[in-house]
């Protein structure tokens, strides 16, 4: 059973139907568009989509688009492109800006109830005036201003008449609450710049914490989600809701942030590794991004599972990168087929093979999954196989190539090598080697054991790839920033990303951007589709085959 079959939230949820307080659930994934979506995110939708789905309710898509200046057109579309490559269905899209007219009104109507008023203090008073922890706030002197002439200042701040910061909205509940979210919170500010949706309608932007409930009240959510740092706005949520007289009541319920180890998961810090050059683009594979992971070769469905395996909690939990990384091994390993690629090759002529013959050696397509057919592989008399898998002179316990030693070529023969052919510098360019047509992989040859088994690519049909092997962007385990005064740039690691020339088998021509295979040896890889061209193939490395991680 995954931690989201059952839940928290999951309970309020039964409760709520079985109580007829409400006859269907509605939830909504409310990102703000200012950044591309992460892995944080990832377990935000799955929540939401998936419980709804779990009652047969509906989940809105709903753009929080409250802050013009932020806020793109690019952003909109990335997150509609992540949601769905998620594999989630919305019920309805919308945009918190819609709500423009609507949100204008209901303040009118705090304003007419003696419950907000305009203010003329600065942002720094405002602060300055609220308080702390221990102290209660003092109230404004432009507190008890009368409703008509908060109506009039309100319609003046919405025509333009006042600078940006010159005048606020504020709600007027109480300066000395204990909650100081509840000291009289700001609910409208000025901000002379032009929406992505809206354009130049407005000058007046409502600020989150209003809004949000509004949305949430408007589009008939039942139960909005959030994470926990809003428990302390729940009361003002309740009180937006229950003085602006909405007629449906939300219910929000806060749930613990997901982050991964050596990952970011905060769109203004992956904003800034983007802006600053640390990566090429919020899609580059090393990011935590939705669109980094997808164009790494993560699937959605690893996602998911990963999603549903972290817990569902009140706390902020940390979970090990490796078990994301389980979870895509755990997918493609029934998916991916198997294939070798060499990595920084090194030519070897087998000086005993037919010249100018070609041979079709005979391969499962994937051993664990023999559905999925077999293949042909090319051999022949030159090959390449990786300048890792020889040394000149080996340590004990090497078990690869070395002169005078056999190892097996994967899918083909035992091949001995003879000689080493070096160039004017003294690097070894070229190995001679024999083979023992007897020991043809699948013939049952039972005579001589040897220890090591190395890939290959047959050199004349060999396609030219890159191969992009990464490692953690960020090299400590947490995203702790105040440890002797570092950021989490200084923890960026240099040596994320490494690129290596080599090739792959001849029937890898053939595939397109985000084919994932099985690199014998490597790992898994996918078919990078910003950076494969017709002439060269460009793999990223998802994963190593290996890990230290148990579930
Ligand atoms: P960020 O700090 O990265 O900007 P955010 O919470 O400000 O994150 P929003 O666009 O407001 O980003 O997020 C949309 C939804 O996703 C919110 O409901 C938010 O609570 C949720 N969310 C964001 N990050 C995480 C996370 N790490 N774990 C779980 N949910 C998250
Ligand atoms: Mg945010």
């Amino acid at each position: 059973m995954d931690n989201q079959t059952s839940n928290f939230i999951k309970e309020i949820m039964i409760k709520d139907l079985e109580s007829g307080k409400h006859k269907t659930i509605v939830t909504r994934f409310p990102p703000e568009p200012n950044g591309y979506l992460h892995i944080g995110h990832a377990k935000s939708i799955v929540l939401n989509f998936s419980l709804a789905d779990d009652f047969n309710g509906s989940t809105n898509l709903r753009f929080d688009d409250t802050n013009p200046v932020k806020e793109d057109i690019e952003f909109v579309n990335s997150i509609k492109e992540d949601v769905k490559w998620l594999g989630y269905e919305w019920e309805n899209l919308c945009f918190a800006s819609n709500y423009f007219d609507e949100m204008y009104k209901r303040a009118v109507l705090l304003i007419n109830k003696g419950l907000a008023y305009v203010d003329d203090l600065s942002a720094d008073e405002i602060r300055e005036y609220r308080g702390t922890l221990t102290e209660p706030g003092k109230e404004s002197p432009f507190r008890n201003r009368t409703v008509e002439d908060n109506l009039e200042l309100f319609e003046r701040m919405r025509n333009g008449e006042f600078a940006n910061g010159e005048k606020v909205l504020r709600a007027k509940i109480d300066m000395s609450s204990p909650n100081i979210n509840l000291r009289d919170p700001v609910i409208y500010r000025i901000s002379h710049s032009t929406h992505h949706n809206t354009g130049d309608k407005w000058c007046i932007y409502p600020m989150y914490t209003f809004a949000h409930p509004l949305e949430d009240a408007i589009e008939g959510v039942t139960h909005s989600i959030c994470t926990i740092e809003f428990e302390d706005q729940r009361p003002f949520y309740n009180w937006v809701v229950e003085h602006c007289e909405m007629e449906s009541t939300p219910q929000q319920i806060e749930f613990g942030r997901l982050n991964l180890t050596n990952t970011v998961t905060s769109k203004r810090k992956l904003k800034q590794l983007v802006e600053e050059g640390y990566v090429d683009g919020w899609d580059d594979p090393r990011m935590p991004t939705i669109s980094g992971m997808r164009r790494r070769g993560f699937t959605p469905e690893s996602i998911r599972s990963f999603i549903k395996e972290t817990a569902v909690s009140k706390h902020n939990a940390t979970v090990d990168f490796e078990m994301l990384e389980h979870f895509v091994r755990e997918d493609l390993k029934l998916k991916a087929p198997r294939t070798m690629g060499v990595i920084n090759p090194l030519k070897v002529v087998i000086t005993n093979y037919p010249e100018g013959q070609i041979e079709l050696l005979d391969a499962e397509i994937n051993p664990e999954n023999p559905e999925m057919g077999m293949r042909k592989i090319p051999f022949s008399r030159e090959i390449y196989i990786e300048q890792d898998d020889f040394m000149e002179n080996p340590p004990k316990k090497y078990f690869r190539l070395f002169p005078g030693n056999e190892v097996r070529l994967k899918h083909a023969y035992f091949i001995k090598c003879e000689e080493i052919v070096k160039d004017a510098n003294g690097n070894v360019v070229e190995l001679r080697c024999t083979y023992d047509p007897q020991t043809k992989s699948g013939t049952g040859f039972t005579g001589r054991k040897v220890k090591g088994t190395i890939h290959w690519v047959e050199a004349t049909h060999a396609v030219p790839a890159e191969f992009r092997l990464y490692e953690p962007l960020i090299l400590d385990d947490t995203e702790d920033e105040n440890d002797e005064g570092k950021t989490f740039l200084d923890k960026v690691n240099p040596n994320s990303l490494e690129i290596h020339q080599g090739f792959v088998e001849p029937n890898m021509k053939e595939s397109m951007p985000n084919d994932k295979f099985q690199f014998f040896r490597h790992g898994y890889f996918n078919v990078d589709p910003r950076l494969t061209t017709v002439e060269k193939l460009v793999f990223n490395r998802i994963v190593s085959l290996k890990s230290s991680f148990k579930i």
